[in-house]
């Protein structure tokens, strides 16, 4: 039988900001960035690359695996939640190959501090994590500032 193949997965995540918030996005703490609403940090660079592993390997999404009705994670940071989807991942029997993260928004600005961010987030997941960052020209919820968006890719592969 041939060697099985890698196997990629996608993951999206979008919330709404909430000026009384810190604002934590891919791992980072972003001063004078109004903040995230959500049950967590609202790390939508976390949560779309926790989407995106989970689906690479088949282990369902967020919803089903970090559950608003478990008190562990009211309020977990997204690197929280990308630690221990990297050890569902391995106790699963995959390697992360990669992840690829596409900010979509108006803030924070990613640029000065992605470097930072990717290391971050990299040093969490044992491997590359990339980000790339877009805006929509004024165009639909993030376009007026209502929110950020994020999607991701992953690679993994078994171990
Ligand atoms: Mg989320």
């Amino acid at each position: 039988m041939a060697a099985e193949l890698p196997r990629v997965g996608i993951g999206t995540d979008v919330h709404p900001f909430e000026p009384a918030r810190p604002c934590w996005v891919a791992g980072l703490l972003w001063e004078g960035v109004d903040g995230l609403a959500g049950h967590s940090d609202g790390d939508v660079a976390a949560h779309a690359a926790c989407d995106a592993l989970l689906s690479a390997s088949g282990l369902g999404d967020l919803g089903s695996t970090f559950g608003t009705a478990e008190p562990r994670w009211k309020d977990a940071s997204g690197t929280t939640l990308l630690a221990e989807t990297r050890r569902l991942l391995e106790a699963a029997g995959f390697t992360i190959g990669n992840v690829a993260i596409s900010l979509v928004g108006n803030a924070p600005r990613l640029g000065p501090r992605r470097a930072d961010a990717e290391s971050a987030l990299s040093e969490v997941l044992g491997a590359p994590v990339s980000l790339s960052a877009t805006t929509t020209d004024g165009l639909g919820l993030t376009g007026r500032g209502e929110g950020l968006a994020a999607v991701a890719t992953a690679l993994v592969v078994r171990s």
